[in-house]
């Protein structure tokens, strides 16, 4: 019997426990809070992440070590993978973890990137804004997540402001200010490397915000051959750079025909939640393949896959499940501003078909704003 110990209780280790069910896996997450939402299908470890009685604790009990939250402590991530393997590496970890080594790692493998600068200081802000200029967004280095640390300096009359709201943190996360790219398109690559190095790549995605939040995801993207080309090399240097084991997803925005990658996520990844349905292996059973050292499942897609993000509360569920192409998930949390609750996923063989199964959902949920720019995209 083998346990996968997963740090984080959220909707990611709870879709991580339920892919792993059918390969036999028991589960342990450790999760500060009583009410993780994992935890209605895995065994709770109730402990803070620098907790080291908590995580002594689950190091005994588990026989491998992943994440569902990028943020769990880089020192906690090292004292566990000196006594239960850790996947991925704490060093992959603490990169991405913070926005200024990874943008750094980017531009080291020659991926292009926004400019950016690193601000410790007013004075530094005020050097940075002279060279990338404005418009440009201050962001915490670290703990940012959903648009939150960020701030948008669009004028020199906002750099007061924007260091009044973030200045602070300069000595605590760190700060970063970046160049605010007017891109075409948000794309995401959902990578995955196995143990042995083998490295695959679901069809590309293409992702829409509202307000920092991930609220729609449309896979395959249409992108034409070589920029996909282009984004699955990146993150295959990425992987290779920090022996990755275990899924991962770069954030990439598309202008004038350049990528530029944003970020990356060291964890299954919200826009990669439509490969439940829409491919013929999951994120999420791929990625415990890999920290197992299982072989990799396909990544080949089934058609063409939209997602849809319930944020703050869900909709009708009806909606969804009356219509042929949907695929409901409910993470069982409760409601609150801001707050990831569930997601939909509508899956087609034909774009006609799946544009179709989108207007009658967003019709039926009342969430037309929301499939809007979907689509748009699709051509309807
Ligand atoms: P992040 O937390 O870095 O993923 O940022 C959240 C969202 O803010 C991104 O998905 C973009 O829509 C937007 N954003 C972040 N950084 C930039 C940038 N340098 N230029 C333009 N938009 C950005």
């Amino acid at each position: 019997m083998t346990t996968v110990g997963i740090l984080g209780g959220g909707q990611l280790a709870r879709m991580l426990a339920l892919s792993g069910a059918p390969l036999g896996l028991r589960f342990l997450v450790l999760d500060s809070t009583s009410d993780a939402c994992a935890a209605q299908f895995a065994p709770l470890l109730q402990a803070d992440y620098r907790d080291q009685a908590g995580l002594a604790e689950f190091a005994q009990r588990v026989d491998v070590a992943t994440f569902d939250f990028e943020n769990v402590p880089a020192e906690s991530a090292r004292w566990l993978a000196e006594r239960v393997p850790v996947f991925p590496n704490p060093r992959a970890l603490s990169v991405a973890q913070d926005r200024l080594a990874e943008k750094s790692l980017f531009r080291e493998l020659d991926i292009p990137v926004p400019d950016f600068a690193d601000i410790g200081s007013r004075a530094d802000l005020d050097q940075a804004l002279i060279r990338i200029g404005v418009p440009a967004i201050l962001k915490t280095r670290r703990l940012g997540y959903d648009g939150k640390g960020q701030f948008r300096i669009k004028t020199l009359a906002d750099v007061d402001a924007a260091w009044a709201a973030l200045g602070a943190q300069a000595a605590t996360v760190g700060l970063i200010l970046e160049d605010f790219v007017p891109f075409q398109r948000e794309v995401s690559v959902i990578a995955v490397r196995g143990r042995d190095g083998e490295f695959r790549t679901w069809p590309l995605t293409e992702n829409w915000h509202e307000s920092g939040i991930l609220s729609a995801s449309l896979a395959p993207a249409t992108l034409a051959d070589d920029l996909a080309e282009k984004a699955v090399a990146h993150a295959r240097r990425v992987a290779e750079a920090l022996d990755y084991v275990g899924v991962f997803a770069l954030e990439l925005f598309l202008k004038d025909g350049e990528l530029l990658a944003n970020e990356m996520a060291p964890r299954v990844h919200n826009s990669g939640h439509w490969t439940i349905e829409g491919a013929e292996t999951s994120q999420f059973q791929n990625h415990l393949r890999a920290v197992l050292g299982l072989p990799l499942g396909s990544t080949r897609m089934l058609g063409h896959a939209c997602m849809l993000n319930w944020i703050g509360t869900l909709p009708s569920a009806a909606g969804v499940l009356t219509n042929d192409c949907g695929h409901w998930h409910d993470y069982g949390k409760s409601s609150r501003e801001g707050r990831k609750v569930g997601h939909a996923t509508f899956r087609a063989d034909s774009l006609a078909a799946l544009s179709d199964a989108l207007q009658r959902a967003g019709r039926a949920l009342d969430r037309e704003a929301q499939v809007a720019p979907v689509i748009a995209r699709l051509g309807g």
